[in-house]
């Protein structure tokens, strides 16, 4: 094994529970390299976790989602919380830990012990977002953070899929972005628990605001009672955070209150579970790269020399008696 291998797992959780950045920064590198030691340091991590409140931040690029984490993480560590951000861009491919937004948002948090944020690349990712992000916030999570921030960043598509990742999920949309018919489009109308106009100094918010709430009373959101407010904010300015804070937090007493919590917190258990068993498969099956068991098995099916359902069994037999 390399020496970036052969990790002192324990040193290193139990300094990532100190709070100590390297060992955290370190740790999550070893989810980004989807290292073999994943499974020892997930072990050791879990009896750490599930203490954060996990906020996941979505919207167009260009809304303001850079400067609106920076706004709440300034708010937060005013409240005396200690923040995690994890920057998730799930249309690059790697990310090397310091992308350009990355180097802006820590400028604004410089020096603060209290503030952990980090880049993460899911492109290519076994199993994408569903697979590294929760792992991302267990690490935060465990070293003491009282808030996890997932915010996307890089272009589109994602804007559904972080809404699983999180407890509660922010919404952010502008004046003058085309919001209406881009927020349909999107589907994010079902999946956000608080919304946010920002640039609520550009004229038109107000009106984005009763769009978007006319909007939301038609969407096929679920009847679960919760009334999803829309607040305004300029994050440049800062002004509209503290509203945005009380507003998180009203959502996560609700979500404790009515068990929504424990449902939604399954429901990522879940589909994590599910991205590790697929990737454990596709693994045993050869598939990463190069001619593997479902190439030659999609060449028969293509040539006709056998239907796709059989090779969907043998395909699930060879990773039977293909595995360890
Ligand atoms: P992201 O792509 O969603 O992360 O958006 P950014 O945070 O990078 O912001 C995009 C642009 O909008 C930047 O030039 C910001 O300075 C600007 N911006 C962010 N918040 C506000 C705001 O409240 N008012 C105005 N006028 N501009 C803002």
């Amino acid at each position: 094994m390399s020496p970036r291998g052969r990790a002192d797992v324990p040193g290193l959780v139990e300094r990532a529970r100190a709070g100590e950045a390297r060992a955290v920064a370190r740790l999550i590198s070893l989810v980004e390299d989807a290292s073999p030691l994943l499974r020892e340091v997930t072990a050791a991590l879990a009896p750490h976790t599930g203490r954060a409140q996990v906020l996941g931040i979505t919207g167009a690029p260009g809304v303001g989602k850079s400067t609106t984490t920076s706004a709440l993480v300034r708010e937060l560590r005013q409240a005396g919380k200690r923040v995690g951000v994890l920057a998730v861009d799930p249309s690059s491919p790697f990310s090397g830990g310091a992308l350009l937004g990355d180097r802006i948002r820590m400028q604004d948090h410089a020096g603060d012990s209290g503030v952990f944020i980090r880049s993460m690349a899911s492109r290519g990712h076994l199993g994408g977002l569903a697979w590294s992000t929760p792992q991302a916030v267990r690490v935060l999570d465990a070293a003491g953070c009282d808030v996890v921030v997932v915010e996307t960043v890089g272009v589109g598509q994602s804007e559904v899929e972080v809404a699983g990742l999180a407890d509660t999920t922010l919404v952010l949309l502008a004046p003058g972005m085309g919001d209406g018919i881009q927020a349909a489009k999107a589907g994010i109308l079902e999946v956000g628990d608080v919304y946010v106009v920002n640039k609520a100094d550009r004229d038109g918010a107000d009106q984005v605001r009763r769009d978007l709430r006319s909007m939301i009373a038609l969407a096929d959101r679920p009847a679960d009672g919760w009334e999803p407010p829309i607040v305004k904010t300029v994050a440049q300015a800062g002004q509209g955070l503290a509203e945005l804070v009380v507003e998180v937090d009203r959502h996560r007493d609700w979500l404790r209150s009515t068990g929504e919590l424990g449902h939604r917190r399954a429901r990522r258990a879940r589909a994590e579970v599910e991205a590790i068993a697929l990737a454990a498969l596709r693994a045993r099956w050869g598939d990463v790269g190069g001619h593997s068991e479902l190439d030659r098995l999609a060449d028969a099916v293509a040539a006709g020399e056998t239907d796709p359902w059989s090779a969907a069994d043998r395909l699930i037999d060879s990773s039977e008696s293909g595995g360890r």
